[in-house]
């Protein structure tokens, strides 16, 4: 039951928590209002699971209902705003996240034990390029016109209306304004949920929507248990796009939700990259890399998790591999020395830890780590696995820890063949010094997202998602906002209207 809402826009008056010295609401923000459920569900952090965070809002089909209800009450408002009048709030709100980046660092520290470091200087800002670029590509947006068959044509792009955004644990702020912002920029109110194992942030996002002067309603935040609100959220008939970033298998649960409803919908899903490095590769370079698919834990979804290294050089790349990896240091995140954080959950310290075992027991050979560092935390050992066969378990299925597996190959064709032979394909990396086979192995391989000899670097303009289960559907640059459009073609008849009157420049 959605309990009595505080009074509008009241940040000082409303309850908050103190999280490392910030206060935060725990509550949904629905119409521009701080909302209470009745009931609440508790968040820990995992830097300590001791530590009591929250007794977060626990939203139901009614708050889910009156999310989506203000979401529809906004849209013809902040459509009739237009991409500029939208991008100015937008970049007003930009403006306000990197001037919290600070506090939003030392939530979201608790809150998911990123390193606060990586936070602060790194991955937070990214989420005010998010409002920025969509702000700048919806006010760019050049509409297509052409002349054929006797008639003008003209490709309208409409704000496609009530937009549900739901996302994972991981990095949550820059995720969800990673999807917030080309839905917002197209003209589409949003219903926000974030993962419950994380939630914190995203409630600080709300705050700032606020402080920018977005108009209540265009964007919500729902708190609360997948199974429970977001589902009662990605079925609701009102709205007209899904998008979501999280596993495979809740990204077949909601992607059927929207089928039955007609909705289009959009699914950044899991990754098990490969991580190819053939014998003519900056060998450091690529063992350097390769040991920071331990950094946040291993919790990122593009990381190359299957280091896939040519015969001849196999132990040289793993000694080097080494020398980087005794540098890791497993700690406190908000230490500036820790390089490897806890991770997010028992239950997910759990996951990792059993596909280990398994692999273990199945005879797959654990090169380095295979335990729970320290009793009581959740730290996981950065652990290389030799897999017995190429299908392992391990080598199979995303743990999305600090596990990477390590396979020899003979050659491009090799190469290639255990790069494809998984489920995934999200992001790949391959390190070679020769420009013709990055561009041969580049387009063989199946991925959304090929890096050669880097990792990470992003242009907001280009394409992203996956192939497989890895995901549907494209965001970034146009292809997002195409997504949150319902694209129309105006044609009208060559000379059968007065030109002055009608061409609107
Ligand atoms: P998850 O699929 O368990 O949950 C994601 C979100 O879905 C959460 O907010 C959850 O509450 C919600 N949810 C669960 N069931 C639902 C339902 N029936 N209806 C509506 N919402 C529901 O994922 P997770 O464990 O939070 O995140 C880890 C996964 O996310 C990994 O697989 C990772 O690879 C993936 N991921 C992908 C990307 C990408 O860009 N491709 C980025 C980050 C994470």
């Amino acid at each position: 039951m959605t309990g009595p809402a505080t009074a509008a826009n009241a940040r000082d008056e409303h309850p908050r928590v103190e999280v490392s010295g910030v206060a935060v609401s725990v509550d949904h923000y629905i119409g521009g209002r701080r909302v209470a459920s009745a009931g609440t569900f508790e968040d820990r952090s995992p830097l300590d699971w001791g530590w009591k965070l929250a007794d977060v809002s626990r939203g139901d089909a009614v708050d889910a209902s009156a999310a989506v209800g203000a979401a529809v009450d906004a849209a013809p408002g902040w459509a009739a705003l237009g991409p500029s009048g939208r991008g100015g709030l937008l970049r007003r709100l930009a403006d306000l996240i990197d001037d919290a980046v600070p506090e939003l660092a030392k939530v979201e520290c608790a809150d998911m034990a990123m390193l606060e470091e990586s936070l602060r200087l790194r991955v937070l800002s990214r989420g005010a390029r998010n409002f920025r670029a969509y702000a700048d590509l919806a006010e760019a947006h050049e509409e297509r016109v052409w002349t054929s068959g006797g008639t003008r044509n003209r490709v309208v792009r409409m704000p496609a209306g009530p937009t549900v955004v739901i996302t994972p644990w991981n990095a949550p702020f820059m995720l969800s304004t990673w999807k917030t912002a080309p839905a917002l920029a197209a003209g589409n109110p949003v219903v926000l949920k974030p993962a419950e194992w994380s939630p914190l942030s995203c409630s600080l996002l709300a705050d700032l929507a606020d402080a920018a002067g977005l108009p209540p309603g265009v964007l919500n935040v729902v708190q609360g248990i997948g199974e429970e609100v977001g589902a009662a959220l990605v079925s609701d008939p009102r709205v007209r796009r899904v998008s979501f970033t999280g596993s495979p298998e809740t990204g077949r649960v909601i992607a059927s939700a929207a089928a039955a409803n007609l909705v289009p919908f959009t699914g950044e899903l899991g990754g098990k990259g490969p991580f190819i490095v053939f014998a003519d590769a900056d060998l450091d370079a690529a063992a350097a890399k390769a040991a920071a698919m331990y950094d946040d834990a291993g919790q990122v979804c593009l990381a190359g998790t299957r280091l896939l290294v040519e015969a001849p050089v196999r132990d040289e790349l793993v000694s080097r591999f080494y020398a980087h990896v005794d540098r890791h240091v497993l700690g406190d995140s908000r230490d500036p020395a820790t390089t490897v954080s806890p991770l997010i959950h028992p239950e997910h310290l759990a996951r990792v830890a059993g596909f280990v075992d398994r692999a273990r027991a199945r005879g797959d050979r654990v090169l380095r780590g295979g335990r729970v560092w320290r009793d009581g935390g959740l730290w996981y050992e950065p652990t290389l696995v030799e897999p017995a066969g190429n299908d392992s378990e391990i080598v199979q299925r995303e743990v999305f820890g600090p596990v990477l597996t390590l396979q020899t190959f003979a050659g491009e064709d090799e190469a290639v063949e255990l790069a494809n032979s998984t489920d995934y394909g999200l992001s790949a990396l391959v390190w070679t010094r020769s420009e013709a086979r990055a561009e041969r192995v580049g387009r063989a391989v199946r991925a959304g997202t090929v890096w050669v000899n880097t990792f990470l670097v992003r242009d907001l303009t280009a394409p992203f998602g996956g192939i497989g289960i890895s995901g549907i559907g494209r965001e970034g640059g146009d292809y997002a906002l195409d997504f949150c459009s319902d694209l129309k073609t105006l044609q009208i008849l060559e000379g059968s209207t007065d030109r002055e009157e009608s061409d609107d420049g």
